[in-house]
């Protein structure tokens, strides 16, 4: 139901306001609305009464001023990836950033400024052409802006730390339709708040990140095992990263079955699968040693671990990441894997309800928990775990059963969490949100909501609550 100011937006307003844009606004029924509102989770079906497809940050400030003026609310979409669908809203004004992907890379100083609307795929396309890289999300249609201003998790981290750890800078635009350039030298409070904090505090309309030297050839892949084998392998796996050097990573992954893909043998196909999923960056013969234990874990079902370009890796969960269906989620850190952990993983899991649903266990440490607990807005950086329970299905009429599932594993998971990651959150309240924090940090969280956006506009993330206002 749109509100009365979304009532009184006629032409008249519209017009002028159109005009002074370089991008393309648009209205239901207009071409190209129906593609600009829908975002990779299919559960979400919002329709903004305007959508602004900025192409610049004149844009993006013209779009906030118009929102204040007129009372409408703000959501702002990078790549609409994240699983609450906040980058869309229900009548008000959707700021799309998806149309800003310009990439630049210094190669001399290994720095790169990327535009919000930026894919992690776009954004290492152009880096690999330098053999450089930093640490971004592991499928490649994510995009920069929430992956960053969240954290950001990817293979790279335990060598590199979390995207954020590598920002250089971002320009923001404020919530008084203001611009600034916010770095550890100018506005320094917004700089700590931004590494982490989210959506915030205002629209990042480009960030600027210190790259390294990566590939482009690493040592990357799966390998497939049978899914009894799991708790065993577990073991294992939490043995091996135990003593790992940065320059390696693993996941532990539960499928339902192998995937129909051309490297799986029939008699193969439909195998219920637990896999391990690896990224080394040192040389090929490191890769090879350091990876040899893991080799003698079990007797892999397909051993698809290799020598390939770092972008490939990049690429390796994209089949998980279909835009479209129908996705629900629970997750948490854990501060280790516990046996109790092992177990209840593995029994859960068991009783998977999709074939294109996920179980991932993130193995934390090294460059991320050598960052000071409050050098950033990131919270719990002592954490050697993430576990992301991410349910993903077509039919919307088989809803039910898939999230009952991932509510009760998630709910047997949180005897063992210490707090979670803000970017695979759901929409689970401000409890949850306040999980994703430790209290000083939370506290000054809210302190830089009050200075930089007291009255809550943007507030369709997982939203730090002004107390003035
Ligand atoms: C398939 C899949 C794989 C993933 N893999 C990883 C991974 O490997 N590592 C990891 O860390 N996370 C991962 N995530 C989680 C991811 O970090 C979040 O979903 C993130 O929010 C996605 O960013 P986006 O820009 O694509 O999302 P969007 O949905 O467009 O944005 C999410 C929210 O971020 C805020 N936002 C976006 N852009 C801006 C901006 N420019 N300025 C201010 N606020 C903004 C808004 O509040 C918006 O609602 C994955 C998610 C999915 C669905």
């Amino acid at each position: 139901m749109a509100t009365f100011a979304e009532q009184q937006l006629d032409e008249a307003l519209i017009k002028p306001f159109r005009s002074g844009l370089r991008g393309t606004l648009m209205r239901p029924g207009d071409d190209g609305y129906d593609a600009a509102r829908r975002v990779w989770n299919g559960r979400i079906d919002r329709k903004p009464t305007l959508i602004v497809s900025c192409v610049g940050v004149a844009d993006v400030i013209q779009a906030v001023k118009f929102a204040r003026v007129n009372n409408l609310e703000i959501s702002v979409r990078g790549s609409g990836h994240n699983v609450t669908g906040n980058a869309v809203c229900d009548g008000g004004i959707m700021i799309d950033l998806s149309a800003m992907r310009g990439v630049r890379v210094d190669p001399q100083l290994r720095t790169v400024r990327a535009q919000a609307g930026a894919t992690w795929g776009e954004f290492d396309h152009e880096t690999q052409a330098f053999g450089l890289a930093t640490t971004g999300a592991r499928i490649s249609t994510t995009g920069i802006a929430g992956v960053t201003l969240g954290g950001g998790y990817g293979w790279l981290m335990r060598k590199y730390g979390l995207a954020i750890d590598n920002l250089r800078s971002v320009d923001v635009v404020t919530a008084d339709g203001g611009f600034i350039m916010v770095s550890n030298g100018e506005n320094a409070d917004l700089f700590w708040g931004i590494r982490g904090g989210g959506g915030n505090f205002g629209i990042v309309t480009s960030f600027e990140y210190q790259l390294h030297p990566v590939g482009p050839m690493i040592t990357g892949g799966m390998a497939f095992y049978p899914v009894v084998e799991a708790k065993e392998l577990l073991y294992r796996y939490r043995e091996f990263m135990a003593t790992a050097r940065d320059e390696l990573t693993a996941l532990f992954n539960f499928f339902s079955t192998l995937p129909p893909a051309p490297f799986v043998p029939a008699h193969l196909r439909g195998v219920p699968v637990v896999a391990i999923a690896v990224c080394h960056i040192g040389s090929i013969e490191d890769g090879r040693r350091e990876l040899a234990p893991l080799r003698e874990f079990a007797q892999p079902l397909i051993d698809r671990i290799r020598p390939m370009p770092y972008t490939t890796l990049q690429r390796l969960f994209d089949a998980a990441g279909v835009f479209g269906c129908q996705v629900h989620s629970q997750s948490g850190h854990l501060a280790e894997l516990s046996d109790n952990a092992i177990e209840t993983l593995v029994a859960h899991a068991a009783h998977i309800t999709s074939p294109l649903s996920i179980v991932m266990i993130s193995s934390l440490g090294g460059a991320v928990g050598r960052v000071g607990e409050n050098d950033t807005a990131f919270s719990h950086r002592h954490v050697r775990y993430d576990y992301a329970i991410d349910s993903v299905w077509t039919d919307h009429r088989e809803s039910r059963r898939h999230m009952e599932w991932t509510d009760d594993f998630g709910k047997a998971m949180r005897v063992f969490s210490s707090g979670t990651y803000v970017n695979e959150l759901g929409d689970e309240g401000e409890e949850r949100v306040r999980a994703a924090y430790n209290p000083t940090t939370y506290a000054q969280l809210v302190a830089l909501k009050n200075k930089y956006d007291p009255g809550n506009l943007f507030h369709l993330n997982q939203n730090i609550k002004p107390t003035v206002g």
